[in-house]
């Protein structure tokens, strides 16, 4: 295990799963939630997978964390 980020597809995944975690997400800035991201990247950092973008509304970094449900 690393303290690296490594960087994942987002795209690999499919259109069905990209638009869920686009839609499903949290802002801390606008403290609302599924507001919705733009720019995701995807990346594994110490064994979790995130998915980070800018939120639609504000353009401040919001960060999904995967959960092993969400594989
Ligand atoms: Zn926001």
């Amino acid at each position: 295990m690393t303290d690296e980020r490594q960087m994942r597809d987002f795209e690999a995944r499919d259109d069905a799963e990209k638009l869920a975690f686009l839609e499903h997400t949290w802002c801390d800035n606008c403290q609302q939630a599924n507001l919705g991201m733009t720019d995701p990247v995807e990346y594994v950092l110490k064994g979790i997978v995130f998915i980070e973008g800018r939120c639609r509304q504000c353009g401040q970094p919001v960060v999904t964390e995967l959960t092993d449900d969400d594989f």
